[in-house]
């Protein structure tokens, strides 16, 4: 089997993986604890390349180039400046760096960032995120702005100071392996419920059940903090947006585009019950048969939702949201039958169904694109 040499490099980028590729290798040499790339990692797994280490005093591994533990150890031979700069530099965290920089564009023009405010994360390896810096609007972001922090906090490579908030990032990347990004910002909608102690009221929009369904509302601390930063800890696992007390809001997801969707839908969420209970008629549910469907498709794209957990959905609770008793709409009349969707006086269930596909194509076809 030909082997390529990679024992020399701390840090493995897509780069170097391609270059072992037109070598012919078939077997690659890496140090332990080497930290690779995700795209490294993938194109590793593409080209079916197998990968042979040294064995790791961390987690006691032979020859299995210790992806697992890269990076995550806090060891004497820690990364040099020149390897995280390399990180920075690669060309996987160029494309993210231009994602970054489209998304806080998307966040300006959509008015839910003023001044310096919002920031936006991505976590490229185990112990290394990418994130925006700090008194810099989201409007005017530079790919050569971008910092590169480890999961305490402390910058490892970019010229520019990082956001004072990425310790609020940081504990949702330590408690929630799946998440990738995350993005903050103050969108107005959402932010008056933050301010009011509210939660938006669920089974009403499809998309919204999806992609967020209930949202978590953590307590005020001052921004900036340890403590504001923890305040989130007890919601993450669960639910993929938080609503922050007297401040605004963060989502996390798989990519930089994916939590700013979940940004946009919370927003547009929160506006438009605001508007239904302007006309002061009941806002019409969907049942909770119909919201079992979206539920199950939610459980099958992996995306959290706290009423995963519950086994039966035939009382619908859920809507009332018991432990925020301030959902801002109108729950309907139970002894009427109620004007619920699905229900008698609603819209018709074969209605239901075509929304329900419609959310089911939306939704795969924004996954099959990422
Ligand atoms: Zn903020």
């Amino acid at each position: 089997m030909k082997s390529f040499d990679l024992r020399q490099f701390r840090v493995i980028t897509l780069e170097d993986v391609e270059n072992a590729v037109r070598a012919g290798a078939k077997e690659l040499l890496v140090q332990s604890r080497a930290i690779l790339t995700p795209s490294a990692k993938d194109a590793i797994t593409a080209k079916g390349l197998s990968i042979k280490g040294g064995s790791c005093d961390v987690c006691a591994s032979t020859g299995g180039g210790c992806v697992s533990c890269s990076g995550s150890s806090a060891s004497s031979s820690a990364p040099t400046a020149s390897e995280w700069d390399k990180i920075l530099n690669s060309p996987e965290a160029e494309k993210i760096k231009e994602e970054i920089v489209a998304v806080g564009k998307k966040l300006w023009m959509r008015q839910y960032v003023d001044g310096n405010g919002g920031n936006i994360s991505y976590r490229i390896a185990e112990n290394a995120v990418i994130c925006t810096p700090t008194l810099t609007s989201k409007a005017d972001l530079k790919t050569t702005d971008m910092c590169l922090v480890d999961l305490d906090g402390k910058q490892l490579a970019g010229s520019a100071a990082r956001t004072s908030e990425i310790l609020l990032h940081l504990e949702i990347y330590k408690a929630v392996p799946e998440a990738k990004s995350c993005v903050h910002c103050h969108p107005a909608h959402a932010t008056a419920y933050a301010i009011t102690g509210r939660v938006p009221i669920t089974c009403v929009i499809p998309e919204f059940e999806v992609f967020i369904g209930k949202v978590a509302l953590s307590p005020y601390e001052t921004p900036g903090t340890k403590k504001f930063a923890e305040t989130v800890i007890p919601y993450v696992k669960k639910h993929n947006t938080v609503l922050l007390a007297n401040h605004g809001i963060i989502c996390w997801a798989d990519t930089v585009t994916h939590a700013e969707w979940f940004v946009e839908v919370t927003d547009t969420y929160c506006w438009t019950l605001m508007l239904a209970n302007q006309l002061g008629s009941p806002i019409t549910h969907i049942t909770p048969e119909k919201n079992d469907d979206l539920l199950e498709l939610k459980k099958k794209l992996g995306l959290p939702d706290a009423r995963h957990d519950i086994t039966d959905l035939q009382e619908c609770a859920l809507c009332d949201l018991p432990e925020f008793p301030g959902g801002i709409a109108v729950v309907p009349n139970p002894i009427s039958g109620g004007p619920a969707i699905g229900g008698s006086g609603g819209a018709s269930g074969s209605d239901v169904d075509a929304i329900v596909k419609s959310v089911t194509d939306a939704v795969m076809a924004a996954l099959g694109s990422k």
